[in-house]
């Protein structure tokens, strides 16, 4: 089975307006024949204008988040609608740090995906376990409970068509980071998880990202494993040059 490359770029809360048009010109070029599918989470005041100067090229815009509600009286909430109007076309749902800043449990994971999904957007799911959960040897058992409610009543043909991003806590802006063989036990493992739920097939098809202090120098490595599909970068993906590095291997 051949599952398409995907190197997701997260760019957190940096970049205003103007470094945002900035290093979208400075990145078409440098991507514009790569094989790898690249996308980039924007902020959202960053939304518009990144999916206008990205018209045109390789480059697909998306949001680091969204509400689990469509639309009502929840100050300084943005619905999935609005992102998708301003040129998203995924949403991080789930990233480690909305559900360690923002207390963001499985159960407002899941009603995020089945709202991004009801609007016809691609979510990519984040999950992953702190240093303290891996050593006490309860790695798997956290995943296994992350991917199932998260993805609780999400349909066959919806799994089929989202993404997984399998990211350590421990190796998410730290430096430190998973041995390509810890991360591909741990995707096999997940892998696994689905196929046991939805099927054979279905997990053949999911695309599972690794994230975790991805750079250059180490990008390729991790890619070579078997159930690794791609990469979602943070820090490395701040600088245009040094992501096109990581997508282009
Ligand atoms: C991330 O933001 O998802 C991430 C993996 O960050 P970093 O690459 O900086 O560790």
């Amino acid at each position: 089975m051949t599952r398409s490359t995907l190197i997701v770029g997260n760019w957190k809360m940096y970049k205003t307006l103007a470094e945002s048009r900035e290093y979208i010109a400075h990145l078409k070029p440098l991507v514009k024949d790569v094989k790898s599918l690249v996308y980039l989470a924007v902020p959202f005041t960053a939304l518009h204008a990144s999916a206008e100067a990205a018209k045109g090229s390789k480059i697909v815009i998306g949001a680091q988040n969204v509400s689990e509600h469509a639309q009502g009286a929840y100050t300084g909430e943005i619905a999935v609608e609005m992102v998708k109007e301003a040129g998203a076309q995924f949403v991080i749902i789930g990233h480690s740090e909305r559900r360690k800043y923002f207390h963001e449990d499985d159960a407002i994971v899941n009603r995020k995906v089945k709202k991004v999904l009801e609007q016809g957007l691609q979510p990519i799911m984040c999950i992953g376990e702190t240093l303290e959960m891996r050593e006490k040897g309860e790695a798997e058992k956290v995943l296994q409970h992350q991917l199932l409610h998260g993805l609780e009543g999400v349909s066959v043909s919806h799994v089929a068509g989202l993404i997984v991003a399998y990211e350590p806590i421990w190796a998410i802006g730290t430096g430190k980071q998973a041995t390509p063989e810890i991360a591909e036990n741990t995707q096999r493992f997940c892998r696994g998880i689905i196929a046991e739920k939805w099927g054979k097939a279905v997990a053949d098809k999911l695309i599972i990202l690794y994230g975790g202090s991805v750079k250059p120098e180490n990008a390729q490595e991790i890619l070579k494993q078997p159930d690794i599909d791609g990469l979602l970068v943070g820090g490395a993906s701040l600088s245009a040059q040094s992501f096109s590095q990581i997508i282009e291997g």
